[in-house]
């Protein structure tokens, strides 16, 4: 092999920081406070206390490779912790406020957080598992009263400004080499511990070229990101990095996550692109029904984490004026692995077709591979038709999980990932996603897809929400059972209504063999229906 000759340019994620810093030191960093103001400071204001950032872990002890979490909602201070933990060696562990206590106390012990820092909003949350994460030795508290607080954590208490102000603003990073471990987030599986993928700065820096490129993302100095999805889920969708990567504004909403004070930060704030899943956008469409605000401004709402159904991506476009940018990815992924944007030979389709188009989870974004296999592991046809699973792999696609003691069968012999998705793919690339394996509704033999009956049950114009899970049957071996959450309480429909509206849209054997009606659906602590509670809860 004759070898190229081009420089041996290490990918961390301190040159994202500096190229961001050298290029655009005046774009802007906005955060709605606890309180409701907003604070805002410049790129140039972030580099410098990123630094100060480093000399503060430092000071408490933190070494190359130690884990440092955060416990947080979006905000300027969740942003230095993205860059200041990577600078310094570290890695910044994101932890996620929704999850329940046991698994809280499981994912900060497993990962052995040296230290935490934490929102003082937050501070109930992460005191119910005090008792249990002694080996955490120091907890650095923002937002806070000025008068600090009282607290039953263990290890030190420190306050983050004062912690802060004394530290200086030099600092020449500490990170050696692009292999280096960065960041680590758990997801909660639904069986067993919850799993940690482990990112590398490479990961983490090709992640946020990649999801910068046009057919992605494709963040520019123009654009003003709002990531409502939260810093603690699969790191806000590496769209922190790639802001700042690219110069594009950043508008945070702290814990202001409600529809109206969304919807007032992005019309006051000229937001162009917004992240979240599927919930939070249908509760901002219900929102903007009822109270008007010119988001006309929004050039790309990109929805993922699961499917955002077609009927809200057709209301959005015609209702608002807003085009619906929907995206696939997993945690293990960084984790953007598709997008569906219209391509060329989309373009004369009709409109309902496009929305069909765009209803997809999408085409692959360059960096990832994806193949679709069956039972026994052999590749199946991109035919729109062929469902099987979804295997990936690529360059910010974890290898392996984060010291995992327990059987793991998620990577194949050959190198690729499992995702437990079960997919078709069009001709031209388009996957779109029909179950998890273990969501699909197995009906004579036959699946049944969950996710298509849920999607179209909430284009009923008197439907919220719908899950759709499977319950036993003796002839059939499973059915479809429809959870459902009526749009309006006091008027909600009927089973026959429902029934009715699926019927012409479906196969008969499809159709539901009941339907419950509930006040809400309950979620996972990353927004999406929570259908092991919902078995628990409707046994059959
Ligand atoms: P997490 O790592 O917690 O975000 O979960 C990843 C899983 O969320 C994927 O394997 C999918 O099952 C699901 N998911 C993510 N994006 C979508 C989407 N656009 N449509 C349907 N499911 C999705």
């Amino acid at each position: 092999m004759l070898t190229g000759l081009m420089m041996d340019y290490q990918l961390t994620i301190d040159r994202v920081l500096e190229h961001g810093n050298r290029l655009y030191p005046h774009k802007k960093i906005k955060t709605k406070l606890p309180d409701g103001t907003l604070h805002e400071y410049c790129f140039h204001d972030l580099y410098g206390r990123v630094k100060r950032l480093c000399n503060v872990l430092e000071r408490l002890g933190v070494e190359p490779g130690d884990r440092v979490g955060t416990f947080a909602w979006n905000n300027f201070q969740h942003v230095e912790l993205y860059f200041g933990a990577p600078g310094a060696g570290a890695v910044v562990h994101t932890l996620n406020i929704r999850l329940f206590p046991d698994q809280l106390a499981y994912i900060i012990n497993h990962a052995e957080d040296k230290v935490i820092f934490v929102d003082a909003t937050l501070l109930p949350l992460i005191e119910t598992v005090a008792d249990k994460i002694g080996g955490v030795e120091h907890f650095v508290l923002f937002n806070g009263p000025p008068g600090g607080v009282e607290t039953n954590l263990p290890g030190q208490i420190h306050d983050y400004e004062q912690l802060m102000t004394a530290a200086n603003d030099e600092y020449s990073w500490r990170v050696e080499g692009e292999n280096q471990a960065m960041g680590l987030c758990y997801t909660s599986g639904t069986t067993g511990h919850p799993k940690g993928s482990l990112y590398s700065h490479r990961s983490m820096y090709l992640h946020t070229v990649g999801s910068c490129q046009a057919a992605a993302i494709g963040l520019t100095e123009n654009d003003v990101v709002m990531p409502v999805v939260p810093q603690f889920h699969a790191m806000a969708w590496g769209l922190p990095y790639a802001a700042i990567n690219v110069g594009a504004g950043l508008a945070l909403p702290g814990p202001h996550m409600q529809p109206a004070a969304l919807a007032e930060l992005i019309e006051t704030e000229r937001v162009t692109v917004a992240a979240g899943v599927p919930t939070i956008w249908n509760g901002l469409y219900h929102e903007l029904k009822e109270n008007r605000r010119d988001i006309s401004c929004i050039r790309a709402l990109v929805v993922g984490g699961s499917a955002m159904p077609r009927s809200l991506i057709e209301a959005y476009e015609k209702e608002l004026d807003v085009n619906v940018v929907h995206a696939w990815g997993m945690t293990e992924m960084s984790p953007l692995g598709t997008v569906s944007k219209l391509l060329s030979h989309h373009q004369e389709l009709p409109q309902a077709q496009k929305w069909d188009v765009k209803a997809r989870q999408g085409y692959p974004i360059s960096g990832v591979d994806m193949r679709i296999v069956n039972e026994e592991g052999n590749e199946l046809p991109w035919d729109g038709t062929t469902m099987g699973e979804l295997q990936v792999r690529g360059p910010w696609v974890v290898r392996e999980y984060y010291k995992l003691d327990e059987g793991e069968d998620s990577f194949t012999a050959d190198g690729w990932f499992r995702t437990g998705d079960v997919v078709t793919i069009t001709e031209d690339g388009f996957m779109t996603i029909t179950d998890r394996t273990k969501d699909l509704v197995k009906s004579g033999g036959e699946w049944i897809s969950s996710v298509e009956l849920e999607n179209l049950l909430m284009g009923h114009t008197q439907v919220l929400e719908a899950a759709v899970i499977a319950v036993p049957d003796d002839r059939w071996q499973e059915r479809p059972l429809a959870v459902i959450v009526p749009t309006d309480a006091s008027d909600p429909p009927s089973a026959d209504q429902l029934q009715g509206f699926l019927e012409p849209q479906v196969a008969r054997w499809w159709l539901p063999e009941g339907y419950v009606f509930i006040d809400e659906i309950p979620k996972t602590g990353t927004g999406k229906f929570d259908k092991k509670v919902l078995r628990e809860r409707y046994p059959g």
